[in-house]
């Protein structure tokens, strides 16, 4: 079983964990963009701490190169002129030693930078730029002595002048040795920076893609996944409601839903479900006071049936059974009612059954319950009544149908047996003296009691 499975969590969860996801992508984003710039930071620092002073200083020496060899040619001349003066060659000898400083600057500029590791990029090249300058401080030298031999003669021969010149040409090319080494410098340093830079920019432009590309699929999966549950809730709403196709819609409702939004849809047959649920749960409990009805009342005379006297009457005989409860059992038919199918029609019979139950029904209490055993005979079980209180009861409802001037209906009598209960009766044998009791009645005469 695996400890996580994505399927079963939370849309909650779900969106939460995307965001977490591509959040944490952003992250990895920005640290590798903080770390490139920090390296492009760092090869810009050797190159502003190290490369442009050096450039900037062999650009000085360059130029006091310059005014030097005005000098030495008008020295020459002048020296040729015989009236050459100790000052020119002061101020070579202090020119030279503002290029020295320079010089030596440099070294130890690079050297310093190369012993505390401030060099992160070419240390190589470095150490090539300080052969040359040393080189160039060597030639330098040599040609500072040969002028010094050559000012403390009077004149210069041929042969002295091809060797300055040649020296010159030798510092010369010295210097433009470390010029070359410090351009091919600048030329590397400004293409390991373009190089990073567009490292910085390729990987942060791949890992923005790779971003939008899981967003986006993390994005199409859960809303494939909202989907496909809201097809399969719409899918049986949908059945559930051509299940009720019958019924008329809801009258709060409009017949349709002009909308392209699914929840929208889906919000909509839902709710129709609902009323339609609750119509049918209305019309299931009519459905289920009818059926009861017809269950346990009879459908002429509305009194109760034979099954439920059938329960009623062991119900009873239960509560009796068990103490302080008591009953009394009326049993009435109606008196030669053959007679009133014969003479009057079987509709007439029915009408008078349905008015017979009328009129006993105004006269029992709320508690008593009416049954008709079969044909015109009913019964009665009156609680908490004595066989003295049942016969007073018996007597006002027969005097009331004595009594009854019924439009359409004949006059007509009955005749009632009455006991109550005595222990140990079972439903058979209460019902048994009661209806012993109405035959005797009957064998009487008619329209009279008999209390068993
Ligand atoms: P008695 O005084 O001895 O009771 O005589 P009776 O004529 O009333 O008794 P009997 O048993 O001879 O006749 C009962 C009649 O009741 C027979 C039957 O056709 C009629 N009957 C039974 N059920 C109904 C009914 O639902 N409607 C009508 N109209 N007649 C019914
Ligand atoms: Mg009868
Ligand atoms: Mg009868």
């Amino acid at each position: 079983m695996s400890l996580f499975s994505w399927s079963d969590t939370s849309i909650k969860q779900k969106i939460g964990g995307l965001f977490v996801f591509l959040l944490s992508f952003m992250l990895c984003l920005i640290v590798f963009s903080v770390y490139k710039i920090k390296q492009i930071e760092k090869e810009m620092s050797v190159v502003a701490y190290i490369d442009m002073p050096l450039s900037q200083w062999m650009r000085q020496v360059e130029f006091i190169e310059l005014e030097q060899h005005l000098r030495l040619e008008q020295y020459q001349l002048e020296k040729a002129a015989k009236n050459s003066t100790e000052s020119q060659y002061q101020q070579f000898i202090f020119e030279k030693q503002k290029v020295k400083k320079l010089l030596d600057k440099a070294i130890s500029l690079i050297n310093h930078s190369l012993s505390e590791n401030k060099v992160y990029l070419q240390p190589e090249a470095h150490q090539k730029v300080t052969h040359a300058i040393k080189r160039y401080a060597q030639k330098s030298d040599q040609f500072e002595r040969l002028l010094d031999t050559i000012y403390k003669q009077d004149s210069f021969t041929d042969q002295e002048r091809i060797d300055v010149e040649k020296i010159a040409d030798e510092l010369e090319d010295a210097q433009k040795q470390i010029i070359f080494e410090l351009n091919q410098l600048a030329s590397d340093d400004a293409n390991y920076i373009n190089q990073h830079e567009n490292d910085l920019l390729l990987i942060g432009a791949f890992l923005v893609l790779c971003a939008l590309l899981i967003g986006l699929g993390l994005t199409i999966y859960i809303v494939k996944v909202i989907m496909t549950r809201i097809t399969r809730i719409k899918s049986n709403v949908d059945t559930l409601n051509t299940s009720f196709e019958q019924q008329e819609l809801p009258i709060n409702l409009p017949n349709h839903v002009n909308s392209k939004d699914e929840l929208a849809t889906l919000e909509y047959d839902i709710n129709i479900a609902i009323s339609r649920l609750n119509h049918e749960r209305t019309s299931h409990k009519k459905f289920e006071q009818e059926l009861l009805f017809l269950l346990t009342q009879d459908k002429l005379t509305g009194a109760y049936n034979r099954y439920k006297w059938d329960e009623q009457i062991k119900n009873q005989i239960n509560l009796a059974e068990n103490g302080e409860y008591r009953f009394s059992l009326i049993i009435l038919d109606v008196d030669y009612f053959k007679q009133v199918n014969d003479n009057h029609g079987h509709q007439v019979g029915d009408q008078l059954l349905q008015c017979l139950v009328t009129q006993i029904q105004r006269q029992i209490r709320k508690t008593d319950l009416l049954f008709r055993i079969g044909g015109e005979e009913f019964a009665i079980i009156a609680p908490m009544l004595t066989s003295e209180q049942a016969k007073q009861l018996a007597n006002k409802i027969k005097q009331n149908i004595n009594d009854l001037h019924e439009k359409g209906i004949p006059k007509f009598t009955i005749s009632l047996g009455i006991t109550d209960y005595q222990s140990d009766d079972t439903s058979e044998c209460i019902f048994k003296r009661a209806d012993d009791a109405l035959y005797k009645a009957k064998a009487q005469g008619r329209n009279c009691i008999i209390v068993a």
